[in-house]
């Protein structure tokens, strides 16, 4: 059986370019005895964006891998895909990222509820989980409340499971189950619950990503308290290994954490709570390598920063158009963001500074660096360009690749 290593990182790569410059990076942590498995994820909203195939991870993921001769194992994550979009990521990819926010609240039938209720009756009034001090509290309304809002999406992933596995075979692929992109977090007891119905449904779900509290805005820093979401953080890991004796789920499940990319304020807290408990992680990041090839073409200079000045003078124009999709998971303040006209006699340095996230330096911008991650839709109507500039500056580019995940992501995480 397939099996994801306890740390694992999901490395998102839009136009396919730096699958070489990522996986460095992983062996580079391999050498200090830091064993990551890289996953390479790419959801259907992007592929559709850009206008790629699953089949085009699959290829650049492989030829990263032979060209490194990298030995351990990776995979291809269809991320956030779901009943409509499975399809066309089965033949490619080997781990699959349920996505059943769509179906949560949609209520399954009474008898179903009911004989769940039955199931799950013993822990009513006494919930208590080795490593959580306090019992956790649940009453027969609680329970009920839980089953009506995610019986119906448990049961949608177990039916996802189930197409991929009759096509795939048990056990050829890694199964997790998203439901971050969802307004409200779920608690460590409506979280135990979900593991309960995964369980009945039979879905061997290895990694589990739920919504957690504060705001995880793609690219940059956690926004929410981080002492909260250690304490959440934590009953969520104790919830996750007692579910897994109680319900039958794989030994090595782990939480996996989304829109991973960059949230350092959390980072030191997820990094001493695995250690304290010996436990793995996910670390789901996408976007920021985009992120990193603008900034690398603006260090570049000459036409390379003329292109991604105008990115954003175009992105400036398109704005609602390109944060639409992301609506709830960004957070740009527009009257932050530089004019084109002020970015147009920007040099280089400037521009890239504006964008890396280095919370130190004084001309970092998160609204632009957010603005940017969502606008790669742009680059790709200009395929051509985008990819010869890449080509000719690979050099800087993949450097920036590199020191993005090498240094301010696994050194800090793992
Ligand atoms: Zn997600």
């Amino acid at each position: 059986m397939k099996k994801l290593g306890k740390y694992s990182i999901g490395l998102g790569d839009r136009f396919g370019h730096q699958g070489h410059a990522q996986l460095k990076a992983i062996t580079e942590a391999g050498k200090k005895g830091i064993d990551i498995t890289p996953v390479w994820n790419k959801s259907n909203r992007e592929h559709l964006i850009i206008g790629t195939q699953p089949s085009d991870v699959r290829i650049e993921a492989d030829s990263a891998v032979r060209k490194a001769a990298f030995k351990k194992p990776y995979f291809i994550d269809a991320d956030h895909i779901n009943l409509d979009t499975v399809d066309k990521f089965i033949p490619s990819s080997d781990f699959f990222t349920i996505d059943v926010a769509s179906y949560i609240g949609k209520r399954a039938f009474d008898g179903e509820i009911a004989t769940y209720i039955d199931n799950a009756g013993k822990y009513i009034g006494k919930l208590e989980v080795p490593g959580i001090k306090k019992s956790l509290k649940c009453s027969l309304k609680q329970l009920a409340d839980i089953a009506e809002k995610y019986l119906f999406a448990a049961k949608k992933a177990g039916e996802i499971y189930r197409k991929i596995e009759k096509s795939k075979g048990a056990g050829n692929f890694i199964t997790e189950v998203s439901m971050d992109e969802v307004a409200q977090p779920q608690t460590p007891v409506e979280l135990f619950f979900i593991l309960a119905m995964l369980g009945i449904e039979g879905v061997p779900v290895q990694t589990i990503a739920p919504k957690f509290s504060g705001r995880f805005n793609k690219g940059v820093d956690y926004a929410g308290d981080p002492l909260r979401f250690a304490s959440e953080f934590e009953e969520d890991l104790m919830v996750v290994s007692f579910a897994a004796n109680e319900f039958g789920l794989p030994e090595n499940i782990k939480i996996s954490v989304h829109s991973g990319s960059d949230k350092f304020a959390i980072y030191p807290h997820i990094r001493s709570l695995l250690l304290k408990h010996n436990k793995g992680v996910h670390l789901k990041t996408a976007g920021t390598t985009w992120l990193e090839e603008v900034t690398g073409l603006a260090e570049a200079g000459g036409t390379a920063l003329e292109f991604v000045k105008e990115i954003y003078a175009h992105s400036l124009e398109k704005i609602e158009e390109l944060c639409a999709p992301y609506a709830d998971v960004i957070d740009i303040d527009t009257n932050k963001l530089p004019s084109a006209g002020e970015v147009s006699v920007w040099n280089g340095s400037k521009f890239a500074a504006s964008l890396r996230h280095d919370q130190g330096n004084p001309y970092y911008n998160p609204n632009m660096r957010q603005l940017i991650h969502v606008a790669y839709k742009l680059a790709a109507q200009k395929m051509d360009i985008y990819f010869r500039l890449l080509e000719e500056h690979e050099e800087v580019v993949s450097q920036c690749v590199f020191d993005n995940i090498y240094y301010r992501h696994i050194l800090r995480l793992f």
